[in-house]
């Protein structure tokens, strides 16, 4: 329905209190003294007061509304979705109500973000104490055995040491992986982009995982033409994607197996693939497979060494590049990992 102007709205309000004051003389005059001509005088001349004090209302109430307005406005101002609205004072009532309802919308998006930041916040705790719980009992109980006695034993004295070192090493690596992540979630992380050789790097990380790999009688392949694939992106971050996908490829990879490492031009951008033919991942993991502590198989990644956090990390990366990385997988026959990154010529 159509909102009655302000004005139309004063006029009526000044007509019906004049007619009231007319019949309320009316009312109390001995029913005699009642005439028309009467009547239309006494409606004509209290028809002035009436206005005057009906204006006098509407702009005190006016200018309050507009004061309500600005405070709205203000608070808007300061949020992310500020006003889009000009000032009209014609239309302050409307305006008034589109303030409001935008800014009620604000608070409600703004109590879902919060409310969701909590859950992720006491998550992201639970999930902390326990990845980091493991290795500290660990790491508790051989310094306990030694300490019982075990120490004089140099039949268990060096192990439990070396074993205890294993889990410290767990622990550097869990604590780096989440400096990396809250790094990367608080938006610390700065971009810093130069033009390098990414068949290079890929080269050189292939070659530093090349134990683990031959361990596991694993090849890795690269280009064999060797021609340079030259790429505009931060170098540090692209080797920390490249070892968590190349790294992932053994861990989940089958003994004997391969994993291929390639490059594809497309246009604008360069696409990067590591495929292997490993264990593979089933269809309902892979739409949660880049969360954070996502894990298809628990305890097989412990066991592995990992922390969970390798993909969430390669994906705030690659996100931060403007990049965008996917994922194809069959159980049993292999997984293989896609992303862009700005070409260089
Ligand atoms: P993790 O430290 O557990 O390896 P990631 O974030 O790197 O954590 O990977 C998340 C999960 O995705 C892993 O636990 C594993 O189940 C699965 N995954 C990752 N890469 C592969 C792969 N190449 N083949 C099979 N499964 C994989």
């Amino acid at each position: 329905m159509k909102s009655i102007s302000p004005k139309l709205l004063l006029i009526l309000i000044a007509v019906v209190l004049a007619a009231l004051i007319v019949a309320g003389i009316f009312v109390y005059l001995p029913q005699e003294f009642f005439n028309w001509r009467a009547a239309i005088f006494i409606f004509l001349l209290s028809i002035i007061p009436s206005s005057v004090v009906i204006v006098c209302i509407h702009f005190s109430v006016l200018k309050k509304m507009e004061r309500l307005l600005d405070t709205v406005k203000n608070y808007r101002a300061n949020g992310d979705n500020p006003s889009q609205l000009t000032t009209n004072s014609a239309n302050n009532i409307d305006n008034l109500k589109l303030e409001i309802v935008a800014w009620a919308d604000d608070r409600k998006n703004e109590i879902e973000r919060l409310k969701k930041l909590e859950v992720y916040r006491k998550e992201f705790l639970g999930n902390v104490s326990h990845e980091l719980k493991t290795p500290i009992f660990n790491i508790q109980g051989y310094v306990l055995t030694l300490l019982d006695g075990g120490l004089e034993d140099p039949s268990i004295n060096r192990n439990y040491l070396e074993r205890a070192e294993k889990s410290v090493d767990r622990m550097i690596t869990i604590i780096d992986d989440l400096e990396a992540i809250s790094q990367l979630e608080t938006g610390e992380l700065q971009i810093e982009p130069e033009r390098f050789d990414i068949l290079a790097l890929a080269k050189d990380v292939a070659e530093a995982q090349e134990m683990k790999a031959t361990a596991k009688g694993i090849i890795l392949t690269l280009p064999e033409d060797n021609k340079p694939v030259y790429i505009f992106a931060d170098r540090f971050r692209v080797r920390q994607v490249l070892v968590n996908l190349i790294v992932n490829s053994v861990k989940y990879g089958k003994e004997y197996g391969e994993t291929k490492i390639r490059f594809y031009d497309i246009g604008e951008n360069i696409m990067v693939e590591i495929a292997d033919n490993g264990i593979g991942i089933a269809k309902e993991h892979l739409p949660r497979l880049f969360e954070r502590f996502y894990r298809v198989d628990k305890s097989r990644s412990r066991e592995q060494g990992g922390t969970g956090l390798g993909l969430a990390i390669v994906k705030h990366i690659i996100e931060a590049h403007n990049q965008t990385i996917n994922v194809m997988s069959t159980e049993s026959a292999g997984t293989v990992f896609s992303f862009t990154l700005k070409k260089s010529t």
